[in-house]
């Protein structure tokens, strides 16, 4: 392909404005799209979705993407979750990565801040987020707003009877910043919900919230289809 004299000389403007904004913005010297966040930009992050939407290998890219620059993330569990063995985040597309795990009455602020202390922490993301407890939420917003330091929030917004979990209620209330992870219903509709199948491979009423038997026990459905499955008529 032919560069006419004419672009060359644009993109040589370009690149000469971008230089000049880099003097007059030192912070922003390691930027672009989701890099270096300055500090008073950082904020909560609630990715949210149903079931097998692949949320954990978003995560894992983002931590990748962080980690490709050489910054230092940060990944957390609770420790409810211990499919793939405690404190590991894996993706059912293969990829995987240790995590800390934590429990319900852990202070998530504490670990930041300390790790924060010992390396600088570019990111902090936390897969399964559903399970946090309110309190950790509000850490969480606390590692934003004091450290400064992004976080990334991966969950499902709601359970196999249609309530919000503990931790996507807190998120949905105090996140900067909502975005929800698309997959698709068997009729090709997005899915919003999760239906509890039982071992008749029908759909379950009632149970405990936190039942972590393998993905294979849930559906992501649309409503529609997701209420036909339960038998409610109108
Ligand atoms: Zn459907």
């Amino acid at each position: 392909m032919l560069i006419s004299p004419k672009w060359r000389d644009r993109s040589a403007g370009i690149e000469r404005r971008r230089e000049r904004a880099r003097r007059t913005f030192p912070r922003l010297r390691q930027g672009g799209r989701g890099g270096f966040t300055p500090r008073d930009m950082a904020k909560v992050y609630f990715y949210y979705s149903a079931m097998n939407a692949g949320k954990s290998t978003v995560l894992l890219q983002s931590s990748y993407n962080y980690r490709e620059r050489g910054m230092h993330t940060l990944l957390f569990v609770p420790a409810i979750d211990t499919r793939a063995g405690v404190g590991r985040i894996e993706s059912r597309i293969g990829l995987h990565a240790d995590a800390m795990p934590l429990a319900a009455d852990e202070n998530i602020f504490a670990h930041v801040k300390a790790a924060h202390a010992a390396q600088p922490v570019a990111c902090v993301l936390v897969d399964e987020a559903q399970f946090l407890t309110r309190a950790q939420v509000e850490q969480l917003t606390d590692v934003s707003d004091a450290l400064g330091i992004p976080v990334l929030c991966y969950g499902l917004r709601t359970d196999f009877q249609g309530q919000l979990f503990p931790g996507s209620a807190a998120l949905l209330a105090l996140a900067d910043d909502l975005t929800e992870l698309k997959t698709i219903c068997h009729c090709g509709r997005k899915a919003t919900m999760n239906l509890r199948v039982g071992p008749d491979g029908r759909g379950v009423k009632v149970g405990a919230q936190v039942e972590i038997g393998g993905n294979d026990r849930y559906v992501a459905m649309c409503r529609r289809h997701y209420k036909e499955a339960l038998g409610h008529t109108p």
